[in-house]
Order: C-alpha cells, then structure tokens, then sequence
C-alpha cells in the first residue's frame, strides 16, 4: 500500500496533516467538520482539538485546496 509521507512544511497532527502554505483559509473543512476538530486562526485552518478528530476525512475530502489530510490511522505501520 502506498505511504503518504509527511513532507516538510507541512503539519503533522499524527491523525492530521495540514499544509498551511496551500491553505486559503475558505473555512470549509471547519464548517464540515462534525465534531469540530478544526477551527481559523489568522486565515489559517488550524486544529482545534485533535483528540476530538475520528479520521472522518470529511475535511480531507472537502477542502479544495489538498491542503489537509487524513495521517496515519493507528493500524498503519510507520515508515
Ligand atoms: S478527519 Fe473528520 S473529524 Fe478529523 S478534522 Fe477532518 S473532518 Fe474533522
Ligand atoms: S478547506 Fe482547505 S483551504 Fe479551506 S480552510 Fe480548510 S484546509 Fe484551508
């Protein structure tokens, strides 16, 4: 299976990855959010709380801009 690798400049939540650089700050992936994970800060999405994160991929899916995406899920080996 492929690996998505962690590449620089890019934000490792462990169960989330953000690029911030590709982030418009459109606000989608929050408002789709359904548990709120995620909120804007400075026109940036940020992670709120990524405990509350269930890997929906509900923003991964969403967001126009690739700039956030589900990470490893907990059955996935490490690279
Ligand atoms: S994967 Fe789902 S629960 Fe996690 S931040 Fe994205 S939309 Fe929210
Ligand atoms: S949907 Fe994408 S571009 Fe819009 S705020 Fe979320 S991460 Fe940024």
């Amino acid at each position: 299976m492929e690996k998505k690798d962690v590449k620089a400049g890019e934000i490792d939540h462990g169960k989330l990855v953000i690029k911030p650089a590709w982030c418009k700050g459109c606000g989608i992936c929050v408002a789709f959010c359904p548990v709120k994970a995620l909120a804007l800060e400075n026109d940036k999405v940020v992670v709120a709380d990524i405990d509350k994160c269930t890997q929906c991929g509900m923003c991964e899916l969403r967001c126009p801009d690739f700039a956030i995406y589900v990470g490893r899920r907990k059955n996935e080996k490490k690279a």
